[in-house]
């Protein structure tokens, strides 16, 4: 079994034949890096690109992280030979389950809290978001 993904426009794409441990770190450089609250990668191996290739940027001198020059979309945290793609680039996120966390200084106060977040709904209708905007056409990659 093989286990793929790609950026959001599908100019990147990749494949894997063994997924390894998954994690979330909370260090500064996953923030900026995926514009998110936590970078969320899972260790891949037999890992290829499948087409692109990527850009990179080194954000330190031991790691380089790959990402869609197309649409920005960040794909990879590759350290050495040592390779993880983001958890939400896979086709199938359920996939790679975070098994730990790194928890930096940088940790963000609220990120243990989100799960309780109240649901957004639609004011005018009270339909959740996939109701809301089913009907806007959607311009990512579905290739899987
Ligand atoms: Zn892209
Ligand atoms: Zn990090």
């Amino acid at each position: 079994m093989a286990f793929t993904g790609g950026c959001q426009c599908g100019a990147v794409r990749f494949e894997a034949g063994r997924l390894g441990r998954s994690s979330i770190c909370h260090c500064r450089m996953c923030q900026k890096a995926t514009g998110g609250l936590f970078g969320p990668y899972v260790d891949v191996f037999d890992f290829t690109w499948t087409r692109g290739p990527p850009r990179y940027f080194a954000s330190s001198e031991a790691v380089k992280r790959g990402f869609c020059g197309a649409c920005g979309t960040p794909l990879s945290f590759e350290m050495g030979e040592s390779v993880g793609v983001s958890i939400g680039a896979l086709d199938d996120p359920e996939l790679a389950p975070p098994a730990r966390q790194l928890v930096w200084p940088a940790k963000l106060s609220y990120v243990d809290r989100l799960g309780g977040l109240p649901h957004w709904t639609n004011p005018k209708t009270g339909q959740g978001p996939s109701e809301t905007f089913a009907a806007v056409k959607s311009n990512q990659d579905t290739s899987s």
